[in-house]
């Protein structure tokens, strides 16, 4: 099977549904509409992806990457991963040819754009997870992990983003570049990190899109009501 079919398969189709901020239960053509454009989106990836690994050493908000000499400045994200010794930071993009096709759409065809979206950040997504999996897959040694934490959650200012890519010259090994904002392009990219933990407990801090009980209260993707 490819990645891209790997990927396509992975998705949860809850998340377009939350996506698109569906509250009801969505009907059988409503869902036969969006498994046509998901399946549409599917044929638009092109998966790219740069994992970095490093010793790390944390210390109240700092949290020191040992052999990339590079310094993280967060309250929320040393709570995180208290407790950590390496971390893993990955960039992951599905390319450009899904932002076109949703501008395209946007302009002949709205809904089909909206629902475009949703499926891309839902691909995104299920990426990501196919990443992480083989980080933990690969590292068999490793007794648990904390879930993924990305630039933008709670006190981890967007600047931070700046920092990996000039660090690890990410956009020239991805294709994701930063927008003046620090936002990446193309959209549906992701930069997220992740570290060992000494025991496996499941982490209830980092993103579980339940913006009402996070208690990561200045992330910038907080959404209320979710
Ligand atoms: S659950 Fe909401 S507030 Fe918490 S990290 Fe995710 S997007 Fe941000």
């Amino acid at each position: 099977m490819t990645l891209e079919q790997t990927i396509l398969n992975g998705v949860d189709r809850n998340e377009i549904y939350r996506y698109l901020s569906a509250k009801r239960k969505v009907d059988d053509s409503w869902q036969t509409y969006v498994e046509a454009v998901l399946e549409e989106t599917g044929t638009l990836i092109l998966p790219n992806q740069l994992m970095i690994e490093d010793a790390i050493s944390i210390d109240a908000n700092q949290v020191k990457l040992i052999s990339s000499e590079l310094q993280l400045t967060s309250e929320n994200f040393a709570d995180h991963i208290k407790g950590g010794k390496r971390l893993w930071i990955v960039a992951a993009t599905l390319g450009h040819l899904i932002e076109r096709k949703i501008k395209y759409y946007f302009a002949v065809n709205p809904t089909r754009a909206v629902v475009m979206d949703a499926c891309g950040s839902a691909l995104i997504e299920s990426y990501c997870d196919i990443l992480e999996r083989s980080i933990k897959d690969a590292h068999t040694e490793v007794k648990g992990f904390t879930s993924r934490f990305s630039p933008g959650y709670g006190d981890l200012s967007l600047t931070t983003q700046r920092q990996l890519f000039e660090r690890f010259d990410i956009s020239k090994r991805t294709g994701i570049h930063l927008s003046e904002g620090d936002l990446m392009l193309p959209q549906k990219s992701v930069v997220f990190m992740i570290a060992d933990q000494p025991v496996d407990t499941p982490q209830s801090i980092g993103c579980q899109h339940k913006c009402a009980s996070c208690t990561l209260q200045h992330c910038i993707y907080r959404t209320e009501g979710m």
